[in-house]
């Protein structure tokens, strides 16, 4: 077990009301919810966990080895998240316990210094928001992202973030120091700019017009944001409007790279996104069927055809772009040294 006792926090005054019962995989972790309209019906864990730094396995086929994860399940409520089964390993649910019940490692940045402190540890790169988004709501109010880029400025260790979080840029100060003695990879995830559609599949989001405002003031802030076009959803954000809007408006905020992601449905994810097509759109349920009847990943030709038409238009708004999966080349760092990265 990762977790141990955490002491109630007197500052947190507001705390520990009425809350769904403590998960059995987190035996003694602190129980808050906060009276604010915007932790409304939201229930926290406060742990402390025992390491910070995490391998990723070999198997994964990411382009990262190590992570750094100071949240579990994501305000975010992203219908589609592929996060969503790690919930079930706590003993909660993949659907609303994921998007309502959020892990906090309230020691992050404690833990984080010691580890990177650590003799046996070399110095790679770390990646950031590859689970889940470390800049959800409530960084607003746990601030571990300042405690952690600090540590990783202090040891000139190399990282990666990507994020929907315009909360992003409280930490610009952090993010500048930090790009001037490492390697700093910034990125966004857009995947459509409707607002309608945001609403409905992303609604604890900031919405893609702020999103767009965050490239634009991370771009002018000296940074070379990537932008991962994910998910591309079927029926919804798949047609030529929608990618050329997507794609016209990131290139506009500055993006230096378009990422497509076609939608994967993993288990978890699968089930909870369904079951809201189902009640919103059914009459794309067909099309979901057919093209998700092989399991989790649409057919190649579908995810081909997708990616080729954001690389054209990528290519007509003069953005460069590259496969999913397919690290871009990164260059010497040298300050600000800011490209793009992965999932979610
Ligand atoms: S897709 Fe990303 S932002 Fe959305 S819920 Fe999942 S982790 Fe959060």
């Amino acid at each position: 077990m990762r977790w141990e006792q955490l002491s109630v926090d007197a500052s947190h005054a507001d705390a520990a009301r009425a809350a769904p019962p403590l998960p059995l995989a987190l035996p003694g972790a602190v129980t808050r919810t906060f009276d604010t309209p915007g932790f409304a019906g939201m229930t926290f864990y406060e742990v402390r966990a025992r390491s910070i730094i995490n391998r990723v396995p070999a198997a994964a086929r990411v382009p990262f080895e190590w992570t750094v994860n100071p949240y579990r399940g994501c305000s975010h409520s992203c219908t589609y998240c592929f996060a969503r089964n790690t919930h079930t390993y706590l003993d909660l649910d993949a659907g609303h316990d994921f998007d309502s019940r959020v892990v906090v490692k309230v020691n992050a940045g404690t833990l984080l210094r010691r580890e990177l402190a650590a003799p046996r540890w070399s110095g790679a790169h770390i990646a950031m928001g590859t689970n889940v988004d470390c800049y959800q709501r409530a960084e607003g109010r746990y601030r571990l992202m300042r405690e952690i880029l600090a540590a990783l400025r202090d040891f000139a260790n190399p990282f990666s973030i990507l994020t929907k979080g315009t909360l992003i840029l409280r930490d610009l100060d952090l993010l500048g120091q930090a790009a001037t003695v490492t390697r700093v990879s910034l990125a966004m995830s857009i995947g459509f700019v409707d607002e309608k559609l945001w609403r409905a599949v992303e609604p604890g989001t900031p919405s893609p017009r702020r999103r767009l405002d965050a490239l634009r003031q991370l771009t002018d802030a000296g940074f070379r944001v990537g932008v991962l076009v994910a998910p591309i959803l079927p029926g919804l954000s798949d047609d030529d409007g929608s990618i050329e809007a997507t794609v016209a408006a990131i290139g506009a905020a500055g993006a230096r790279s378009a990422t497509p992601i076609p939608l994967h449905l993993r288990p978890g994810a699968r089930e909870w996104y369904l079951r809201w097509l189902g009640e919103h759109r059914p009459d794309l349920v067909p099309r979901y069927r057919q093209l998700f009847r092989g399991g989790s990943y649409s057919p190649k030709e579908y995810q081909r055809d997708v990616c080729e038409r954001v690389r054209e238009a990528a290519r007509r708004h003069g953005i460069g772009a590259h496969e999913p999966g397919e690290p871009r080349e990164v260059a010497p760092p040298k300050p600000p040294d800011v490209e793009q990265l992965t999932l979610m």
